[in-house]
């Protein structure tokens, strides 16, 4: 069975063939986009023309995500800024302590106990002018049930005193460096770091599976996907035990799932040895709808919480340097062993000293198992300079950076952390283009939000949240930024032959838009209307879903 759509314009991604006004579909697939005299020529058809005045895009690819995501509405959304959840409601940021608590307190309206613990995310003292949330802030909300809201960072987790309380932990004489004291000798009902967030968590509705996304995540995730175009989407960090798999196979298997799922086993808990073989296991169990077998790897911290490690003169205020979160010398073995096996590597690194690290192991491992098109991949890379796009291209490295972080912290990046000069350098989209490097951008939502669009925006415009530009000469044009969302994506998960283009033999994969992304001019690339997708040829209404 045979459909042909037509469209105001389909924007195709296909060089050979920019614009087309109709495209054929059958079995999921694309048979051909074009005019309609060309496509008839496949035979019996039905013509559609639901979508007659709206734009077709290949559907969109989300490089780095976390299906976490979807996860995280259940819990009360606490952010500084507007964010659309899965189901249609744009919530408004709450923009001081005050209007967080009150947030709180209307949830806390709602719960029918009075145990039941009340959890929030998405808080970022940051912008309250570094005046930090406390346990009295959040007793205002209530004194009889446990209260945490996790950092926009995911690093540091803010509770009242309820929840220190049952985790033993509000008495004189704790000594932890992760646990801030008050005057009184009494945590502060702030936690840093894992160690110390872990057993509070778990009382306030946060345990470990949140950090996994369970089936009723991966679903609300899916349906953020359909409302921003998004056709293919990665889990990039997931530890991927069987029954998450099994769950994981199912799920996406449904008629209804709208999304192809990229998930990568994130190195932790296994030997290199170990992992390699768990990502050949997982490579084999891949479905069309959910792609297993890439290993991600995290090789130090976040520029902003000064945990990433960047090489001299340091940062800009003088803090420390930041810490390896996977020891040089298991960088150095995992390369080898995956370049030995064919498994792909992605790795995160935020400053410039961990970006010459992986650079440095990849180079020697290519040295012992030379492996044309292995498209490693650094993750975020926010830092690096021109010398080392210049080294990726000559190991044949991709980079996904992260253009959404001038808008939300390029002000602190500017003021504090690495300062103006490097500031402007930071995800040099321009230059890793200019250079050849295969370039993709990304949200690494929950981070920040799922939304190639905006994603996109920052990458053109360089705005931050002040409303400066930062990095005049690191802009990309609306071309550029559109092939980095849909191709560019796609080519670092070695995707690229079936899905980010408008083509014959591709997955009929569609972002069906209201605005055309190629007149609507750079500035309110953000803002264009995303009707919904096609998936594999299926219909999903951004509306219904
Ligand atoms: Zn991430």
């Amino acid at each position: 069975m045979i459909t042909i759509y037509n469209a105001r314009k389909i924007i195709t991604m296909n060089p050979s063939r920019p614009v087309a006004t109709h495209v054929a579909v059958r079995e999921g697939r694309i048979l051909g986009a074009g005019v309609l005299e060309e496509l008839t020529g496949w035979g019996e058809h039905t013509l559609d023309d639901r979508f007659a005045d709206k734009v077709l895009m290949p559907g969109l690819v989300e490089g780095h995500s976390h299906a976490m995501e979807g996860t995280f509405w259940r819990y009360v959304y606490c952010g500084y800024f507007d964010r659309l959840d899965p189901g249609g409601k744009q919530w408004a940021g709450a923009k001081s302590i005050d209007a967080v608590v009150t947030r709180l307190r209307e949830a806390e309206a709602e719960l029918a106990s009075a145990e039941e613990p009340l959890a929030g995310w998405s808080l970022d003292a940051i912008y309250f002018g570094n005046q930090r949330v406390n346990r009295y802030d959040l007793d205002q909300v209530s004194e009889t049930r446990p209260i945490g809201i996790l950092n926009a960072s995911g690093h540091i987790l803010n509770v009242n005193s309820k929840a220190l309380e049952l985790a033993g932990l509000l008495r004189a004489g704790v000594n932890h460096s992760g646990i801030p004291l008050g005057s009184d000798g009494l945590p502060i009902g702030e936690l840093k770091g894992p160690d110390a967030m872990t057993p509070v968590g778990v009382h306030v509705g946060f345990d470990r599976s949140l950090l996994a996304c369970d089936e009723a995540g991966l679903r609300q995730f899916a349906r953020l996907c359909v409302r921003r175009g998004v056709t293919t989407a990665t889990d990039l960090a997931n530890l991927l035990p069987d029954d998450a798999v099994e769950m994981m196979v199912r799920v996406t298997g449904e008629d209804s799932f709208p999304a192809r799922i990229v998930s990568l086993r994130r190195l932790q808990n296994l030997s290199v040895p170990e992992i390699i073989e768990r990502a050949l296991e997982l490579r084999a169990m891949s479905t069309d709808l959910l792609r297993l077998g890439i290993i991600k790897v995290v090789a130090d911290g976040s520029i902003q919480g000064f945990s990433a490690c960047i090489r001299w003169p340091g940062y800009y205020n003088g803090a420390a340097n930041g810490l390896w979160y996977v020891p040089p010398e298991q960088l150095r073995e995992i390369y080898r062993l995956a370049l030995k096996k064919g498994v792909q590597i992605h790795t995160h690194t935020n400053g410039d000293e961990a970006t010459e690290l992986v650079l440095d192991c990849v180079e020697e491992a290519l040295h012992g198992h030379p492996s044309p098109d292995h498209r490693f991949t650094l993750q975020h890379c926010q830092l690096a300079d021109a010398a080392q796009f210049r080294r990726m291209k000559a190991l044949g490295m991709c980079v996904n950076l992260f253009p959404n972080h001038h808008f939300y912290w390029g002000d602190q990046h500017r003021a504090l952390t690495v300062g103006p000069e490097r500031a402007e350098r930071m995800n040099a989209c321009a230059t890793a283009l200019a250079t050849g490097v295969p370039l993709a951008i990304h949200s690494d939502a929950p981070v920040t939000p799922l939304g190639p669009f905006f994603t996109a925006w920052c990458a053109v415009n360089r705005k931050t949240a002040s409303g400066a530009t930062l990095g005049e000469h690191e802009r990309i044009g609306v071309d550029d930024a559109l092939r980095t969302i849909t191709l560019g994506a796609a080519y670092t998960l070695k995707l690229d032959g079936e899905v980010g283009s408008i083509e014959c033999g591709k997955q009929a994969d569609f972002a069906v838009l209201e605005d055309d992304p190629t007149t609507i001019g750079g500035e309110n690339l953000k803002d264009i209307g995303v009707w919904g997708t096609v998936q594999g040829g299926r219909i999903f209404a951004a509306s219904e879903i």
